[in-house]
């Protein structure tokens, strides 16, 4: 049904928004993991004993460290500046982006988590430094709850469980009797972030929850619980940028109830009521696709977005509608078809196939949106006068294209 293609568009856009909010943050991340790894690295330095050992390699470990750490952070920024909101709108894809950027990040906090036992030595100092540092890395990854709980709680566990075992094992040789301070410390931090974060992921989804149902109502015809003007004007100027882009066809039915105000005069207004719903229902029958879209366009007018669809499937389809309705059969007495019926008016849109370079401006001056819209309007009038309960078609700017082709090819020939 088409409420439900509501709901999955608004949950696309929900979902989109989410994803767009977690790289917006991306560059807190970046910056405030560069800033924690110079911190770390100097007072790494600046408190480590003097080394007699000439076999440490400790600081050749932490510029390696430091250049694999650099190299990630520099690849995840990389990556997600190359997500755009706008062009990124398939559903699919958003999870791949969100995946992608999981996963990088889930890498950095392993090649952080490894620093808790390459980079840390024997002194209380660098203990507390270490921790804190990768708690304050952990809150950077909090922007990973807005899309799932254990993708937060893996954060926890690679940054954290290697300090966790160097620590315990360490106070455990020293056996100084509160050997368990600073690893409990660790554990109890640990837990409350754990138990924090699954409070703050349901709040995150609650509230996109109740942003859904409300957009959901916004974009929803209260009568007929199918998609009401707002949501169709927005998802024709979307469909109409994408189709015309890709170069493939865009069709529109408009269906209007044929002698409806006689309808509602001779059987009242609960059953033009009821009529509407019956007649919405049968959109069914012409969405079949994801990308199809009904909607209750005007009082007794609705439209119905195909993109993709050739004139002549777009007819076809126009005619189902038209025997679905037909078939229902609502009495009308006051009709010349003695049932209810509706007329359809089926435009189609086709992108002209301009030169690559000059295409855009050309393209956009031979196609805008409101072309397909007149064009369907036409044809409905065509269906009203040819006697009402069938389908009439009408191109989109036919003739507008053949000027503006001549003209591109007289620019053509001026050139050459
Ligand atoms: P035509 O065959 O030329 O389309 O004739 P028509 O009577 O259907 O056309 P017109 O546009 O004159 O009438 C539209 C009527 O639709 C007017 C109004 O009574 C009815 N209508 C519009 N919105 C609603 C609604 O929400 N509920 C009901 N019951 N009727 C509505
Ligand atoms: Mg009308
Ligand atoms: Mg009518």
């Amino acid at each position: 049904m088409s409420s439900n293609t509501v709901q999955s568009g608004v949950m696309t856009e929900i979902r989109q928004g989410q994803v767009s909010t977690l790289f917006r943050k991306t560059s807190l991340g970046f910056w405030g993991n560069l800033i924690l790894a110079a911190i770390y690295s100097g007072l790494f330095a600046y408190l480590k004993p003097s080394i007699e050992d000439s076999t440490d390699n400790s600081y050749f470990y932490l510029i390696i460290w430091l250049v694999i750490l650099v190299s990630l952070c520099l690849y995840r920024r990389h990556i997600t500046n190359q997500f755009d909101p706008n062009e990124h709108r398939d559903p699919a894809q958003l999870v791949l982006w969100a995946n992608k950027h999981i996963l990088l990040t889930t890498i950095i906090n392993t090649v952080w988590g490894v620093a808790g036992i390459v980079l840390v030595y024997n002194h209380v100092g660098n203990h507390f430094l270490i921790v804190s540092v990768l708690f304050s890395v952990l809150m950077l990854s909090i922007p990973v709850l807005a899309i799932s709980k254990f993708a937060f709680g893996i954060q926890v566990i690679a940054l954290l469980t290697p300090i966790l075992f160097y620590l315990i094992r360490l106070y455990e040789q020293l056996n100084t009797g509160n050997f368990l301070l600073i690893p409990l410390s660790v554990i109890i931090l640990a837990g409350t972030m754990l138990a924090v974060s699954g409070y703050i992921h349901r709040m995150l989804m609650e509230l996109r929850d109740s942003q859904t149902s409300l957009r959901k109502q916004a974009n929803t015809d209260t009568l007929t619980q199918i998609a009401n003007r707002r949501y169709f004007d927005q998802t024709f100027k979307n469909e109409w940028r994408r189709t015309t882009r890709e170069g493939i066809p865009i069709s529109m039915l408009l269906v209007d109830i044929d002698f409806f105000k006689d309808y509602n005069e001779s059987q009242g207004q609960r059953a033009g009521d009821n009529c509407l719903k019956s007649i919405a229902a049968c959109m069914e029958v012409v969405t079949r696709r994801p990308a199809d879209l009904a909607a209750r366009y005007g009082g007794e007018e609705f439209a119905v977005l195909l993109p993709n669809t050739s004139m002549e499937n777009a007819v076809m389809l126009g005619e189902r509608l038209r025997e679905k309705v037909e078939s229902l059969q609502i009495p009308h007495p006051t009709s010349v078809h003695k049932v209810v019926t509706v007329s359809v008016g089926v435009s189609c849109c086709v992108t002209p196939d301009l030169d690559e370079e000059k295409a855009d401006d050309e393209a956009e001056e031979v196609m805008y949106p409101a072309m397909l819209m007149n064009a369907a309007d036409n044809a409905m009038f065509l269906a009203k006068e040819q006697g009402r309960n069938r389908v009439a078609e009408q191109k989109c700017g036919e003739q507008r294209l053949a000027q503006v082709l001549q003209k591109y090819a007289a620019k053509e020939a001026s050139r050459t």
